[in-house]
């Protein structure tokens, strides 16, 4: 029996709009509903995710299922996290056939660790927390957020495939010295190899965004150390971006360690110019600095 979801028509806005129509649905802006209406699109970001058998696949925000279809078809097993409550009927009605697809409904933000404590699919590299693949057209309001709560969380794949706002890929591009060189971009680059993959405009999507579109790939390093200090003492140094390392520093300490360590020392010790910004530090830098400061942001 051909299923729904092979019929539907994706690529279509006015059988996207049939379907919202019969269902009584509409598309909120607050959760950055615009759907990917680009088949091209679609397979670039699928394919760039690794072909494995049984591979599995986190997907953020299916909408109604134009990549989840696709994920389906190449035989990989789908957990989807949807909040629209209406679009989640609609994917129980297109996909619950299919034992590979499993739908966490509500805020990605709180129910991704209940994907977290699923086992691994067969078949997926590596074990928890590296537990699978992960693809989005993410709702553009919580894209940096996610990506960073994710990280923070040691929550690591192996790859992630995202379509983000074109601001949020070019920061987790940027290099040092770049204007859109953040803590975001180094917290990014600290686990991961960010690479760009496909650039769209709003024509791309239904309905059509009023902001440009970039896909990145993100492949985890391997052999991943960082202190603990890493990602508050990076976000410490950003902290008030015109000001030198040593001011950003300065505040930091006095904030974790009750100013009880002398930063001039600390930066000396990692081979630093206390007058540079954080925009000019690399990640060996900020990698450099996390570990002279480590022993202090343990005993806290
Ligand atoms: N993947 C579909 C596509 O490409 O056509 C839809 C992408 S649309 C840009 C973003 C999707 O994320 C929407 O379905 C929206 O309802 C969902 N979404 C928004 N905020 C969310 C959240 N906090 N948790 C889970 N899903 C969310």
């Amino acid at each position: 029996m051909p299923s729904i979801q092979t019929s539907f028509n994706y690529n279509s806005p006015t059988e996207i709009r049939r379907l919202l129509d019969q269902e009584g649905l509409g598309m909120r802006k607050k959760f950055g509903q615009n759907f990917l209406i680009d088949a091209r699109a679609r397979d670039i970001l699928i394919d760039a995710l690794p072909k494995e058998a049984g591979w599995g696949v986190w997907e953020i925000g299916p909408g109604i299922g134009a990549m989840t279809s696709g994920l389906l078809e190449r035989g990989c097993q789908v957990t989807a996290f949807e909040i629209d409550e209406g679009f989640c009927k609609i994917l129980h009605d297109f996909f619950d056939t299919n034992p590979n697809f499993t739908l966490i409904e509500g805020d990605v933000m709180k129910t991704w660790k209940e994907g977290r404590a699923r086992p691994a699919p067969t078949g997926t590299p590596g074990g928890a927390p590296v537990s699978c693949y992960l693809l989005g057209n993410l709702p553009y309001t919580i894209g940096a957020a996610l990506i960073a709560d994710f990280i923070e969380n040691q929550q690591f794949f192996q790859r992630q495939v995202v379509m983000l706002q074109k601001e949020t890929a070019d920061r987790m591009l940027a290099k040092p010295g770049s204007k859109n060189y953040s803590s975001f971009s180094v917290l990014c680059q600290s686990v991961y190899t960010i690479e760009p993959l496909l650039r769209l405009k709003g024509a791309s999507f239904y309905p059509e965004p009023h902001v440009e579109s970039a896909a990145v790939t993100m492949t985890l390093k391997k052999d991943i150390n960082l202190p603990a200090s890493f990602y508050p003492l990076v976000r410490g140094l950003f902290a008030q971006r015109r000001k030198t390392v040593r001011n950003n520093l300065n505040n930091f300490l006095k904030r974790t360690t009750e100013g009880t360590e002398n930063p001039e020392f600390l930066l000396e010790k990692a081979g630093l110019d206390g007058k540079l910004r954080a925009e000019d530090l690399s990640l060996e830098d900020f990698t450099a600095l996390a570990k002279i400061v480590e022993k202090d942001y343990n005993s806290r």
